[in-house]
């Protein structure tokens, strides 16, 4: 049996420690959803206050050039690309992740219209996160394409040379399962297929190697792990060999080769800059590099190597607490348990009829008993019983600010919520506009 002691002692032992004092999290919260809100940075008010009072209040627009504003989405690029393996000039930080998969799946589209025109299909996974899902419904309308959703035991199978495009995210926002991205991209390449990769609960909470896997496009969020703050600038990335292909569709001046030459026609920069489209929010994204510094830090105390070492041992670790403590009360494990297959996070399930008055599976109002004991943790529901999709009860584990105790503590407080039914209470069990 592991005690709240044994946690703490691991805790003390944890080589990323140090990290943690980084963030700016309130007394007495356990926050479990950083894969959907990163925490705060404690430098974010501090460079907020900076960017606005100074580099905005004072010296007006001549920050674009004296504080750098211009070059801030390519400079976070590359600042960022080793932890996502790729090169310099390769990456930037931009628009939102729905904007920038419209963007690389519109340039795949051309790219395989020109290359493979036979091809018709774009695939990708029923379960996939909806936004990714509508945009591209928006590229299938517009390039002739047939959008195929597929189970994730269906992909293998289905990567065969009708196929153009595979649009796949790679750790599922719902189950926390994680493809393997070098065996996918190398079978789907095999019969031709461009791979389009969605980062969004991968990049900083798992290691990724798009050129060790030779992915085509890659699209994906900062606001999660990456503690960018509440609708930060997304980040886009295309292979060199692609990337100088087509225009992209956006085609707006801040992806011009000479923006401020204003001059009538559109001429593509060279490389990433490219798939910039307009005016970037600076303010956002100078408080974006709050985030992304720490990553830089962390590269001193071990890199995603300890990262990753730690972030499967809270996720092993929560696992096998809910297992012991908190039987009998209708839970499932929704995770892989093989570290290979597993992101950084646990997705429980609960069964339908479990709720107030056999009403729902009552996860949700779990979800809710538990943020206020100040274990912030998310909830996603499932299909109502119909079909394979169970509701979830949603748990990020991110090693830079989670530790060994927290997640004992919130196990804890998990079975004292079951346990005393406290979670029937009324107040529970109204649902707000965001869950
Ligand atoms: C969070 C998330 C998004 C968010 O897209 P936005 O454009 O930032 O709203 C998209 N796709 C996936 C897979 C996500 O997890």
């Amino acid at each position: 049996m592991t005690t709240l002691q044994d946690c703490q002692a691991l805790d003390a032992q944890d080589p990323l420690r140090a990290l943690r004092e980084r963030f700016a999290l309130p007394q007495g919260v356990i926050y479990l959803d950083g894969n959907s809100l990163g925490a705060q940075p404690k430098a974010a008010a501090a460079r907020a206050a900076e960017v606005v009072t100074q580099e905005w209040g004072q010296d007006l627009i001549t920050s674009w050039n004296k504080a750098g504003w211009i070059s801030l989405p390519e400079r976070l690029g590359n600042q960022f690309a080793p932890w996502l393996g790729v090169g310099q000039g390769e990456l930037a930080f931009t628009d939102t992740t729905s904007i920038n998969l419209y963007k690389v799946l519109s340039a795949a589209a051309r790219i395989a219209r020109e290359d493979a025109p036979g091809r018709k299909k774009l695939i990708s996974e029923r379960s996939n996160f909806p936004t990714d899902l509508y945009i591209a419904q928006s590229v299938c309308q517009e390039y002739g394409l047939e959008l195929v959703l597929l189970e994730p035991e269906e992909i293998a199978g289905a990567l065969q040379t009708d196929v153009a495009i595979s649009m796949l995210t790679h750790v599922n926002y719902r189950t926390g399962a994680m493809h393997d991205m070098a065996a996918v991209t190398a079978a789907a390449h095999a019969k031709g297929i461009l791979c389009v990769w969605d980062l969004c609960h991968s990049a900083g909470a798992v290691p990724v190697d798009l050129k060790g896997a030779d992915a085509d496009f890659a699209v994906g969020c900062s606001y999660k792990y990456l503690n960018g703050g509440p609708g930060a600038p997304a980040f886009v990335w295309a292979h060199p060999r692609l990337i100088n292909r087509f225009w992209q569709p956006l085609s707006g001046w801040f992806g011009h080769a000479e923006p401020f030459k204003f001059v009538p026609d559109y001429h593509p920069a060279q490389g990433i800059q490219r798939y910039l489209c307009g005016t970037q929010p600076m303010i956002s994204m100078s408080v974006l590099q709050c985030g992304i510094d720490i990553y830089t830090e962390a590269e001193a105390f071990g890199g995603m190597a300890a990262l990753r070492k730690k972030s499967l041992a809270l996720t092993d670790l929560f696992i096998q607490l809910v297992q012991e403590r908190c039987q009998g009360h209708g839970l499932g494990l929704a995770t892989p348990r093989e570290h290979a297959a597993r992101g950084s996070q646990v997705c429980l399930t609960r069964e339908e009829g479990l709720g107030v008055n056999g009403q729902g599976s009552g996860a949700y109002a779990i979800v809710q008993a538990l943020i206020a004991r100040g274990v912030i943790g998310d909830f996603r529901k499932g299909d109502g019983g119909t079909g394979r999709h169970k509701d979830i009860l949603r748990f990020g584990f991110t090693p830079l600010y989670v530790g060994f105790a927290d997640v004992w503590n919130s196990v804890e407080h998990l079975r004292q919520v079951l346990e005393s039914g406290e979670w029937q209470r009324p107040e529970f069990n109204t649902v707000h506009a965001v869950t």
